[in-house]
């Protein structure tokens, strides 16, 4: 079986009090899975800035604790730059995983695919692992431009990266459509995207680099066996059903039995 990536992205969900309920839960819903954890499945979770302290306090002392991340990030490290946070200061609260680029930065604020690239090369930089998310609009696939979108936004972000660096990055395939809507891409739709990610991935960056490509748009424990199990399916970038830690490994669980 290949190694399965569960990313869980809060969003701005889930305050101080409700991350400290979050891990009182998480030992015992991780606890089937314990035997896979590191070459099996890898579990990471992204609150908002304001409880990723929390987060790493309330699992610092468990046995499968999860990888903590920031959903967000400036490549600057420090300066006038008023409501963002650095690199250094990620590092400080042990984020060792960036998201960067998701559909609800580019569309509601407006970041540019220049933006984000500087963002990946940043966190790369500073070691840091990007989890890069990239998809298409409605109205973009709609249009047949699906593919031409998302390449542009690959090699926006790939620019100025050595091939080793490219390999680094975690890219997340996350239809606009699909985000939060209760609409999940089908198998077939999210194979599709995430075999041709890979080849584009390889084509930049040269065959030796093997890169990892999850799928994210609605996946809960009912979807997830279907998508998990296609072959350039690595993992899921999960949204509302990682809120809860029974919904957020039951996806795992769904596609292990
Ligand atoms: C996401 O925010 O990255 C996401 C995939 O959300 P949801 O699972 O809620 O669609």
């Amino acid at each position: 079986m290949k190694k399965i990536y569960l990313y869980g992205n809060w969003k701005m969900n889930m305050t101080k009090a409700e991350t400290e309920g979050f891990f009182k839960g998480y030992a015992a819903a991780v606890e089937p899975f314990a035997s896979d954890l590191g070459t099996g499945l890898e579990v990471a979770v992204f609150p908002a800035f304001t409880s990723i302290w929390e987060a790493g306090y309330r699992s610092k002392d468990m046995k499968n604790k999860p990888i903590i991340g920031a959903q967000n990030c400036y490549y600057e490290p420090k300066g006038a730059f008023t409501g963002e946070v650095s690199i250094p200061m990620l590092k400080e609260q042990g984020v060792t995983h960036v998201i960067l680029g998701h559909s609800e930065r580019r569309h509601i604020f407006g970041e540019s695919d220049e933006l984000v690239g500087k963002k990946v090369k940043a966190c790369l930089d500073a070691g840091l692992t990007p989890v890069l998310c990239y998809g298409e609009t409605l109205e973009e696939r709609e249009g047949n431009r699906t593919f031409e979108v998302m390449e542009r936004q690959l090699r926006a972000a790939m620019k100025g990266l050595t091939p080793e660096e490219m390999g680094k990055v975690i890219y997340a395939y996350e239809p606009v459509w699909a985000i939060g809507t209760g609409k999940t891409a089908t198998p077939a739709q999210a194979q599709e995207v995430c075999g041709w990610s890979k080849k584009l991935i390889a084509e930049v960056a040269g065959k030796d680099v093997a890169p990892v490509v999850l799928y994210g748009g609605s996946v809960k424990g009912s979807n997830a066996k279907e998508l998990l199990s296609m072959e350039s399916i690595d993992g899921a970038l999960v949204g509302g059903a990682s809120l809860k830690p029974e919904s957020f490994l039951e996806i795992y669980g769904a596609y292990k039995n």
